[in-house]
C-alpha cells in the first residue's frame, strides 16, 4: 500500500538557529500528535546532519534538496549519494523546477540521479510538471508523459516502486496560484496510468504521487482527498510550524 507523505522543501531559507528551532518544533509536534502521513523535511544540505542527530528515532524523514549525478570526484559544490548515505539521510529531491530553471537540469540528468539514488538505497523524490505556456497551449499531459518516461522508464519494476513522484506545475510554485484539486487529480491519474501501462497496475498502485504548488493550510485537505494524490511537497508553507502542522492535518478525517 502506498504511503501518504507531507514533505517540506525549505529551499535556501533559515540560518542555523532558525533551522534548529523549526526542526525541534516539528519533533515536538510529531511526538504530541498522531499523524496519518509520513513527514519529511528537505533542509539546506548544511543542516542535514543536525536533522539526523535530532531525529534519532527517524520520526521525520530527512532529504537533501538535490544530489549529484556523479559518484565522487572533482565536482565543486556538489553532494554525492554516498555522502547522503553516510549520514543516514533518507533520500533526495531530484529535478525540482528551480534546479531545472537555474541549473539547466534535464530529465536525462534526473534519470541518472534517480538511478544512482536507488543504487545507494536512498529514496528519490522525483519532480516534474509543466510551465504556464505549456499548460496554456494544452501540452501538459504530453510534457508530463515525456518527463516521466525519460526520467523513470529505464528503471525496473522493483526500482520504480521505491520512487516518490511529485507533480509540481511550475506556474503554481511559490506563486500563490494552486492547481485546482481536479486539475491536479487528472495529471496524477495520468502519471499513474503511464506507469500502469509500462509496469502494470500493481506497481502503479504502490507509488506515492505528491502534489506541489502553493499548498497551504486552507487547501491541503481538499487536495489530499483526491484519489491519486498521496500528499504534498510543500515550499513556503513548510517554513512555519503552524502552517506545516495544519497541512499535515489535511490527512486527518
Ligand atoms: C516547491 O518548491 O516544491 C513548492 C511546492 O513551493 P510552494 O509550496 O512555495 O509553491
Amino acid at each position: 500500500m502506498r504511503k501518504n507523505i507531507v514533505a517540506g522543501n525549505w529551499k535556501m531559507n533559515k540560518n542555523v538557529i532558525d533551522a534548529q528551532q523549526l526542526m525541534f518544533q516539528l519533533l515536538e509536534y510529531k511526538k504530541n500528535n498522531a499523524t496519518n502521513c509520513d513527514v519529511y523535511i528537505a533542509p539546506p544540505s548544511l543542516y542535514l546532519m543536525m536533522a539526523k542527530d535530532l531525529y534519532e528515532n527517524n520520526e521525520i524523514g530527512v532529504f537533501a534538496q538535490d544530489m549529484s549525478e556523479h559518484e565522487s570526484g572533482a565536482y565543486t559544490g556538489e553532494i554525492s549519494a554516498d555522502m547522503l548515505k553516510s549520514i543516514e539521510a533518507d533520500g533526495a529531491i531530484i529535478g525540482h523546477s528551480e534546479r531545472r530553471q537555474y541549473h539547466g537540469e534535464t530529465d536525462s540528468h534526473c534519470n541518472r540521479k534517480v538511478k544512482l539514488a536507488l543504487d545507494k538505497d536512498l529514496t528519490p523524490i522525483y519532480c516534474n510538471g509543466e510551465t504556464l505556456e505549456q499548460r496554456k497551449s494544452g501540452q501538459h499531459f504530453e510534457i508530463v508523459k515525456n518527463q516521466t518516461e525519460v526520467a523513470l522508464f529505464t528503471l525496473s519494476a522493483e526500482e520504480i516502486k521505491k520512487v516518490v513522484i511529485a507533480y509540481e506545475p511550475v506556474w503554481a510554485i511559490g506563486t500563490g496560484e494552486t492547481a485546482t484539486p481536479e486539475q491536479a487529480q487528472e495529471i496524477h491519474a495520468h502519471i499513474r496510468s503511464l506507469i500502469a501501462n509500462k509496469y502494470g497496475q500493481e506497481v502503479a498502485d504502490e507509488i506515492s504521487i505528491l502534489y506541489g504548488g502553493s499548498v497551504k493550510p486552507d487547501n491541503a485537505k481538499e487536495i489530499f482527498s483526491q484519489p491519486d494524490i498521496d500528499g504534498g511537497l510543500i515550499g513556503g508553507a513548510a517554513l512555519k510550524i503552524d502552517d506545516f502542522a495544519k497541512i499535515i492535518e489535511g490527512f486527518n478525517s
